[in-house]
């Protein structure tokens, strides 16, 4: 334990010197959020939106997407909640779309890829979302997968504009996206990283692979390097960049996140008092200094002997 884990939180995520950091819900399902909501998050970082879309033999229609993503926005009136378009490929196909036989699934038409690929299944998703969000209270930021080049940003922020959805962001996953990340926040309004697939990616190390562990390891400096160079780019822009994969839930990890410049984490509910209260603990200085003895280091393992010898004195 690196902080007292008797301190409750009180629905503002900070660092002691008060430095705002966003504790955010991941959603899968739309029963997850009034759970979040209960556990104190103070908005939906991401809502996964493809339990809409898997293991059926229809698309879902828009008005039966509209009741579901509805679920969602209403367990967080007047907060924010970041729902992700259909993040399906070749490793989730998807009934009702032929996929050709793809040798590397996890390198194929996948996440955006799909969507612009089946223009009329992105339509109607953007559809129910906006109508959705007309019908409730959330500030309702949405948001793409796996967007590699600034092209495609455009594409999805041309779509989104159409439906009158004024947050278009982009999920930074892949190399290429991190290290554009200035031209790519130049068109979208936030970035979000996902950090699974960004370690998967940089690593060249299969996500579900337990046996590349060491390498599926979001501490690896080389990660750490492409969410600086992503912060820099929204820095640049003016844009907020935030984390919603797996690392964000780690305390120690948020801590050099938060250092990296990373304004909103956001994780599995459960963990955001944990989070919480390791940040209340650490000024956004001391975060930034972590930040740079993580990114300096050579290896994993470095990197996190480093900070958490650091931070023992929370112990
Ligand atoms: C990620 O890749 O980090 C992420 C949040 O998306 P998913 O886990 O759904 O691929
Ligand atoms: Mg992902």
């Amino acid at each position: 334990a690196v902080a007292a884990r008797s301190r409750t939180f009180d629905g503002e995520g900070r660092t002691k010197d008060g430095h705002r950091v966003q504790l955010l819900a991941n959603i899968g399902d739309p029963s997850d959020a009034e759970p979040a909501a209960r556990a104190g998050a103070e908005g939906v970082g991401l809502f996964r939106s493809e339990f809409c879309f898997l293991d059926r033999e229809q698309p879902p229609t828009v008005d039966e997407q509209v009741i579901a993503y509805r679920r969602v926005f209403s367990a967080f009136a007047g907060r924010k909640v970041v729902i992700r378009t259909l993040d399906s490929g070749a490793d989730k196909p998807l009934a009702f779309l032929t996929s050709d036989d793809e040798e590397n699934p996890a390198l194929g038409v996948r996440g955006l890829r799909t969507a612009l690929r089946s223009p009329e299944l992105l339509d109607q998703q953007l559809e129910a979302i906006a109508r959705a969000a007309a019908a409730e209270t959330a500030q309702v930021w949405v948001m793409a997968p796996m967007v590699s080049t600034v092209t495609e940003t455009e594409q999805f922020v041309a779509a989104c504009t159409a439906h009158g959805l004024d947050v278009p962001g982009v999920m930074i996953e892949v190399p290429s996206a991190a290290l554009l990340a200035g031209p790519i926040l130049a068109r979208a309004s936030f970035a979000s990283i996902g950090t699974n697939d960004l370690t998967q990616y940089t690593m060249a190390a299969d996500r579900l692979l337990g046996s590349l562990a060491e390498l599926s390891d979001p501490w690896q400096p080389a990660v750490l390097q492409l969410v600086a160079a992503t912060c820099a780019g929204g820095a640049q822009q003016g844009r907020p960049v935030g984390v919603c994969g797996e690392a964000a839930s780690n305390p120690v990890l948020a801590v050099v996140l938060v250092g990296l410049g990373i304004t909103s984490l956001s994780m599995t509910a459960r963990a955001i008092p944990d989070v919480a209260a390791v940040l209340a603990e650490v000024t956004v200085e001391e975060c930034r200094e972590l930040a740079l003895l993580a990114t300096s280091a050579e290896t994993a393992q470095d990197a996190k002997a480093r900070v958490r010898s650091r931070l023992s004195v929370l112990d």
